[in-house]
Parts: C-alpha cells; structure tokens; sequence
C-alpha cells in the first residue's frame, strides 16, 4: 500500500522532470513498485501494461536475468573506473568495439556519456572542434527540425524545437535554426513522399542562404522518426534526401538515434532502414535497456581524424567522470547479446502486430491518423477527421487520456492535444500487445 507520508515526501521534496511542478503538487505522484516482462505494478498493487517501455529506454523489458547479472559482476569485480590518464576497462572497449562493427559505414569510433542530452551536447563540442580544426571556424550555424528533440541540456536544447523546453530559458540562441518538420498529416505541401521531401529540401535551403550559405552552416540535425514531436514518420527517401543535400553543401549530417536505436523500428539502428551512414551519430536508452544510464556518441573516421590530427598531442578537453561507465558498459554488452538473440526479431514480429491493430482503430471517430515504424507507433485524435481538428487543449486532454489509460491497465504516453504514443519493450508477447490494443479501444471509447 502506497503510504501518504510518501506522497508528501515527494510533493516537499522530488522535482520531477519536464513537469508542471504545481500540477503535480495537486495531483500527487503514482508510485512505481515493481516490473517484470512487459508487466508494471504500482505501488497500491494495479498491475499496467507498459505500452510505452518507461521513457521508451527498456526496449529488453523489465527484469531480465543476463542484464541483471552483467551489472551485479561489473559492481563485485570493478565498479568504477576512469576513461582519464590513459586507463580504460574491459567491457567499455569491448562495447565500443563491438557497437562500431554494427553501426553504419564508418562510423568507427564512440564516445559513451550518461543518455541522450549530453550525447547531443557532445555532438555539438565535437562539431566545433572539428570545424576549427578544418580551419573553418564560420561553420558555426546548427540546423534542426521543428518538431524535434534533442534534449534538455543547457546548449543541446536549443537543437529541440518544442516550445516547452525554451519557454522562460531564453533558448534557441542565435545560431540554432530550424525547418518545418515532414509530419505527413499536417503539412502544407500534402501527404505525397515526393512533395514532402521537395519541400523539406527547400526549406533547407532557404534555411542555408538565410543563415549566410553553406559555408556557414556546421551541421544538420535529424532524428530518423521525430519522438517526442508526436511520433512523426517521415515519408521513405526523406533521410536519404537529406543526408545527400548535406554531403552536397559539406554539411555535417547528424542522426539523432536516441529512441530509434537498439531495435525500436526493426533494426539495431534506423539509418539501416533509410540506407544512409551519418557522420555522427547519437544513442542512449536503448543501449542499455533503460537499466542503467548511458549514452553514446558515433564519430565517422573523418570527423574522428580530423579532431585528433587537430589537437596533436595537446588533449581534446572534453570529458566526463561517468564517460565509460563499466557497469553501463556490462549491461550495454549484454543487452546487445539479447538484442542479437531474439529480441529483434520479436520485436519485428510484435511490431506488426501492434501497428496492425492501431490500423484497425482507424475507423475509430477520434482517430485521424496512425502511424508508426517497428514497435514506435501514435494514434493522432481529433474532434473533427475531416478538418484534422485537434482536440480541445484547454480540456486538459493529454492528461485525461493518460489518466484513463492508466485506470484501463495501460501505460501510454500521452502528447499533448490528444495523440497517443507507443513504444512497448521488444520483449512483448501477443497477448501483451493484445492487452495494449484493447485497453486503447476503451480508452477510446471513454474520451468520446
Ligand atoms: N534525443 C532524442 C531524439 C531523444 O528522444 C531524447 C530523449 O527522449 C534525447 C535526445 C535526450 O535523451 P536523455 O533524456 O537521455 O537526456
């Protein structure tokens, strides 16, 4: 039973991240106690599936042994030990070894941190250094999308382009720019792929004469299915349409993989879908199941070189005490043997049975759009299918949905005006997926 004296605690004492910290004073927190599977219960005993893998990071599921165990001997035979001073351990030069031999092209070298916003931060000390090192240090304006995430990092922010992580920081600066996002449902240029893809490629170069030409431009930002904009799948060819215009100007091409890596849509990384190689690359979640934290950075060998020939013997200041971390690294391991055992192909398979039974909700008089790739999925809701009329945000919508899928037994995420994400651990049987489609059912027929 989950004691008061524990809400009161939390209220006095926790500050929960990207929250409406007097909202969540009034509402009180819902504890967590234990999980198993696809399977979570709170602490008053309600047992949820968890259609959404935590913060789309457990993509093994919850309680799994080999991970468990992978960290529990790192912890007894070395707990800790620093990337500084020349030292390094075991199983964090076996991870890097073993994420560049399946990482796309040349994407030889990785840098570890502790999750996704200071993996775009470093993305972003790396770019620099390698643009001064080049001896073009005008190269100094960063690309994005709207609609896109890269974090909350006090820099890295400025990359995401949703309101809430500028509001009242003073962010984006200057020099972050974005173009409009390829959300097939809401863009002007229609739902074509060749359509959507011209009008991307235009407003990227609208965006790089606006800002001075390519010369100035350093890097372009792209995450393989926009996350937390909403799920947005961009049409096939857009990555690689991209990625091409960026090599053409000498713009640095960033795939932002954070939620789409380590199995999410399919593969162990999305750009094998889109068939393109980035020259950095960014991770987090996946890599370690959610289990402990950990990120990582992928360099190609030209951006690797060029920093190290740039700097000589003079050190590359830019580090971390956790960079490495051999507990994160053990369990990076073994959740890659998972991965590599079956998880995938599970995933695939419980992918497409998820997304097929959101296709079916289609019909639904809410829903105006589904989409989704692997086991990455949205319902979009709307009040109105033919004018795509979102639901009322003064009504608080996102929340009542995601109340109400919680009373259902089902844990989604809930964006804001009314679209419902999905991204389940790969773990998931039938009938978990099963359990997800049917409680979404009710919960959609609750908000009508
Ligand atoms: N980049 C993307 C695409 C993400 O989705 C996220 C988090 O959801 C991040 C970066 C930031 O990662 P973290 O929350 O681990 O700092």
């Amino acid at each position: 039973m989950l004691s008061n004296s524990l809400i009161e605690l939390d209220r006095a004492h926790l500050v929960h991240p990207v929250a409406s910290y007097r909202g969540h004073e009034r509402a009180g927190v819902r504890v967590l106690a234990s999980a198993k599977g696809a399977a979570v219960t709170d602490a008053s005993g309600h047992r949820l599936v968890d259609g959404f893998a935590g913060l789309w990071c457990v993509n093994a599921g919850y309680g799994q042994e080999s991970l468990i165990a992978a960290a529990t001997r790192q912890l007894q035979e070395l707990p800790y030990a620093t990337g500084y001073f020349g030292l390094g351990s075991e199983p964090a030069i076996r991870l890097a070894a073993e994420l560049a031999e399946r990482a796309p092209g040349d994407l030889n070298h990785v840098y570890f941190t502790l999750g996704g916003s200071d993996a775009v931060d470093s993305t972003i000390r790396f770019i620099r250094y390698y643009w001064n090192a080049r001896g073009e240090p005008q190269r100094d304006q960063f690309i994005s999308i709207e609609q896109g995430y890269h974090g909350s990092s006090a820099v890295g922010a400025g990359l995401t382009a949703l309101p809430v992580f500028h509001a009242g920081f003073g962010l984006p600066f200057a020099w972050q720019h974005k173009i409009p996002s390829h959300d097939v449902y809401r863009n002007p240029a229609g739902p074509d792929a060749a359509a959507i893809i011209a009008a991307s490629l235009d407003a990227l170069e609208s965006k790089i004469a606006e800002v001075g030409g390519p010369e100035r431009v350093a890097a372009f930002y792209a995450e393989p299915i926009q996350g937390s904009g909403g799920v947005l799948v961009p049409p096939p060819g857009w990555m690689k349409a991209m990625r091409e215009r960026c090599r053409s100007h000498g713009i640095l091409f960033v795939a932002d993989e954070v939620i789409t890596g380590f199995g999410r849509t399919g593969p162990l990384f999305a750009c094998t879908d889109e068939d393109i190689v980035p020259d950095l690359m960014t991770t987090a979640k996946g890599l370690t199941s959610g289990y402990v934290p950990m990120g990582a950075v992928f360099l190609s060998d030209a951006v690797y070189d060029t920093i190290a020939d740039g700097a000589g013997a003079a050190a590359v200041g830019h580090g971390q005490t956790y960079s490495a971390h051999p507990v994160s690294a053990a369990v990076g391991l073994a959740a890659l043997r998972l991965y590599e055992g079956g998880l995938l192909e599970n995933g695939v398979r419980a992918g497409a049975r998820l997304m097929a039974g959101l296709r079916a909700l289609a019909d639904h008089p809410l829903v105006g759009h589904v989409r989704g790739r692997g086991m990455l999925a949205a319902i979009e809701l709307v009040t109105d299918k033919e004018r795509k009329t979102p639901l009322p945000a003064e009504a608080e919508p996102s929340r009542r949905i995601f109340d109400r899928a919680w009373d259902n037994g089902l844990v989604i995420r809930a964006f804001g005006n009314g679209v419902m994400g999905y991204a389940p651990p790969l773990c998931c049987t039938d009938d978990d997926i099963d359990a997800i489609l049917e409680r979404t059912a009710r919960t959609l027929d609750q908000t009508l």
